[in-house]
């Protein structure tokens, strides 16, 4: 859908993103910071050896102060493309590939529709998002988006507004997942790889893990059959107040949590995971 002015994103920005950015920064113009071939970092339900095309985008409408990808998302670091010249990129690439990763795509929802409109895409396609959605959005694009990697980042408003410049981050990421969970149900091909689903993504913040517990609570209350990933790989970015990793008693109180409230069905990332390698380099 076209519009003029801008309002893809709760942030509803209502400008003429043809001549000036939104809060995403981003215009019109797709812009890709990198494209990574077989990339394995995400779910072992997502890939095999194969791995993923994962296509980062340019922008973001969230600005979280401890973002691991800062250059792309607040630094303008990225590529213009042509629809066509991505279209022609993920049609060549995609046998070589379990799924096409679309990272933080939710500023360029129109020009991604138009693309697959025409596109005969034979692999999933995973929107990989902060959740920070309209639920217009996210039924347009539930059709041609298999797979929703969704993150829940906090269980308030509050934090929102502290870390990520949001005040209404938790207000829309709720009512987004739901209609995420409405719109996929979860399937898997005979070698145990989703083909549609949702996972429920969280970051473990240090010193923030009550948040965590809450995120837990609320998808137990929510979400209580549906795939949870609980991330560890937090690292300073030397730009935040959070300024140190997670601790393994912090970690361990989450997971305890998690096992507590018996949410069995997903991964659990290892401590170790905290080291920079999960940072992909933008330069
Ligand atoms: S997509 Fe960008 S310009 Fe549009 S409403 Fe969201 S932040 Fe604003």
């Amino acid at each position: 859908m076209e519009t003029a002015k801008c309002k893809i994103c709760p942030r509803q920005c209502l400008v003429d993103r043809r001549f000036q950015k939104g809060f995403c920064q981003e215009r019109k113009t797709l812009r890709i910071a990198k494209i990574i071939e077989h990339f394995t970092w995400e779910e072992p339900c997502l890939s095999d050896e194969k791995g993923v095309l994962a296509v980062f985008f340019s922008g973001c409408n969230l600005k979280c102060d401890y973002c691991q990808n800062h250059e792309i998302s607040r630094g303008g670091v990225g590529e213009v493309y042509s629809a066509l010249e991505l279209a022609k990129l993920l049609d060549e690439k995609q046998t070589d590939h379990c799924a096409i990763d679309l990272i933080t795509p939710t500023h360029f929802a129109d020009e991604l529709e138009s693309i697959f409109e025409n596109f005969n895409c034979k692999i999933p396609v995973i929107w990989n998002t902060n959740s920070y959605e309209s639920v217009e959005t996210i039924r347009r694009v539930s059709k041609f988006v298999d797979i929703f990697l969704a993150d829940l980042k906090y269980a308030n408003n509050t934090l929102g507004q502290k870390f990520s410049a949001c005040t209404d981050y938790f207000s829309y990421a709720l009512p987004a997942l739901k209609t995420m969970c409405q719109e996929k149900p979860d399937k898997f091909n005979e070698n145990n790889l989703m083909t549609s689903g949702v996972i429920i993504r969280h970051l473990v913040l240090p010193g923030f893990t009550k948040n965590s517990l809450d995120v837990l609570d609320i998808i137990k209350q929510h979400f209580p059959k549906r795939i949870i990933s609980i991330m560890s790989q937090f690292t300073p970015n030397g730009k935040s107040t959070l300024n140190r990793k997670i601790t393994p008693i912090e970690y361990k109180l989450v997971i305890s949590h998690m096992q507590k409230l018996g949410l069995n069905n997903g991964f659990v990332q290892s401590l170790d995971s905290a080291n920079g390698t999960f940072v992909p380099d933008f330069k």
